[in-house]
Order: C-alpha cells, then structure tokens, then sequence
C-alpha cells in the first residue's frame, strides 16, 4: 500500500487518464477526491464512487466543480482539505483542446484552452499548497502533454498551455521544496482516451506507425508514473517532467 493514509485530489476524474489514476490510487490506499465539470457526467462519477468503495476499504468522493474559476476551485480544495484529513498529493489532470490552425484560433478558443488547462492548475495549486504547508508535505503532478515539448500544427493554444504548465512547475518546486513538496509533470503521448478516440481511424493509425512502441497507451500506463510521483518511491524527484510517450518524444 504505497498510498495508505494519504489523500489525494485528482482534477477530472471521470474519465480517461484522470479515472485511471483515482483507481490506481484507492488500490493502493489513498482516499481520494476527484472534480468533474458536466452536468451530465454526474452519473459516471457516482458510480466511479461506489464501484471503488465496494471494492477497497477507502473513502472516494466526487466534486462538481470548475477548477477553471477560482472561487470554485478555492472551495473544492477547502471541502477535500477540511473534510477528508487535508491534501497530500494533487493530480492536475483535467484538460481540454480547442484545436485550430492559428489564422483561425478564435480569441475565445485561446482563452478556453489556457483557462482550464494552465490557470486551473494555479488555481488548484495556490489554494492546495496551503495544507501541504501545514503538513510539510506533499506531492504535486501536473499532467501536461509531449505537444507542450515539441509544438504541434493547429495546437498553439494547447501547447502553450501545457509549455506554461512546466515553467509553472519548475517555479513551484524551487519555492516549496524546502518545505518536502514536490512537484512535477507527466507528459503523455497519445493516450487512448476519449480525447483521442475523436480522431479520425487514418488518423490514429498513421500516429500509431510513428510511435516507437507502435500503440496508444492506455490510462493505467499513465497512472502508473502519477503513482510514482505521488508515492515516497520518488521522495527525491522534484520539477521534473517525465513523458509517457511510447518513446515518441525524443
Ligand atoms: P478526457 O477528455 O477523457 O477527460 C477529461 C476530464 O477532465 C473529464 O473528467 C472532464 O470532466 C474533466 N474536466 C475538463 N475540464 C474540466 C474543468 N474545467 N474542471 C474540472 N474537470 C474538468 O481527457 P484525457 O483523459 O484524454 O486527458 C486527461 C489529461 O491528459 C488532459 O490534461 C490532457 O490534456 C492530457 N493528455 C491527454 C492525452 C491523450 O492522448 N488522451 C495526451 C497528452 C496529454 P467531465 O466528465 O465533466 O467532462
């Protein structure tokens, strides 16, 4: 039990990536809380809840809530940190894209992506750190993108946002690592989620031919490297940023 008697909040935890991470994490005994933004995932994250409580002996709790708006944010991080024995590991996962090549990037598509992507993650961090202080520990994962390392065509918006996520990082590591909190990020290649589910069949073959382990990775594969980050096994692993890319960023 690499996580007994931590708790953690992972932002999107509904689905894909951000799902695989908070099971990964009630398997190896951490409460957990997880964010979710729709309305109309209400359901998945009930379930979520009750499927990983029947199944191990830990308490799972999910929050609707915006980590994008900074009140929400600051009273989702308030009601995990008061009401679930404070906040030892943060996973910044939930993320969107907007995709368009630049001469068609609307101001609107801009401000989308860097909102919930990139100011999310200041959000969660700001109002985060102040119980990790109080416990002179703790762990922060930020999940960015190898698309933040190497650019892609018709993602500007996207890359910098997850660019911005690894300067942010490095900055936060410098200034709490005196106090034991660490902070780093994880970039994934292309994942097999719904995010990447919306591409077209020639499309995600054609990205498969090119990545060295020829496949998609899969959520669990990501959760694995949070696990990782979020346990003592990296105790001395700080503003780092570890891709899970199949070998595709080189
Ligand atoms: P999904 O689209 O499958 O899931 C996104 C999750 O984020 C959902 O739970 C969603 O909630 C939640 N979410 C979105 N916006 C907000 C918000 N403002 N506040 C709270 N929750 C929010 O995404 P993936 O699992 O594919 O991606 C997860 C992360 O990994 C993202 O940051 C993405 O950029 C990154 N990534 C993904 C890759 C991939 O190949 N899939 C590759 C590289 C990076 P709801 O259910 O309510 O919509």
């Amino acid at each position: 039990m690499l996580l007994a008697h931590k708790t953690a909040l992972v932002t999107g935890g509904t689905r894909g990536i951000g799902r695989a991470i908070v099971a990964r994490f009630a398997a190896e005994g951490a409460s957990v809380a997880f964010s979710y933004v729709s309305e109309s995932s209400a359901d998945l994250a009930r379930d979520l809840c009750a499927q990983l409580t029947a199944q191990y002996d830990v308490t799972i709790r999910a929050f609707r809530a915006d980590g994008s708006r900074y009140d929400e944010a600051e009273n989702l991080v308030r009601r995990v940190g008061d009401e679930m024995g404070g906040i030892h590991i943060l996973v910044n996962n939930a993320g969107i894209t907007r995709d368009n090549l630049l001469l068609r990037l609307s101001e609107a598509q801009w401000d989308e992506v860097l909102d919930n992507n990139l100011k999310s993650v200041f959000h969660l961090c700001k109002h985060s750190s102040r119980y990790m202080l109080k416990q002179r520990q703790g762990s922060i994962i930020n999940i960015g993108s190898i698309i933040g390392l190497r650019g892609n065509a018709g993602q500007a918006n996207y890359a910098a946002s997850k660019a911005g996520m690894i300067g942010f990082s490095k900055s936060v590591a410098q200034e709490l690592g005196s106090r034991n909190i660490r902070c780093n990020v994880i970039s994934p290649g292309f994942i097999d989620t719904e995010m990447t589910q919306a591409l077209p069949e020639a499309t995600r073959t054609e990205y498969s031919n090119g990545i060295p382990l020829k496949r998609f990775g899969t959520g669990d594969e990501v959760a694995q490297v949070a696990l990782f980050l979020a346990s003592d096994l990296s105790a001395y692993v700080t503003g780092q940023t570890i891709s899970v890319c199949g070998g595709l960023y080189r």
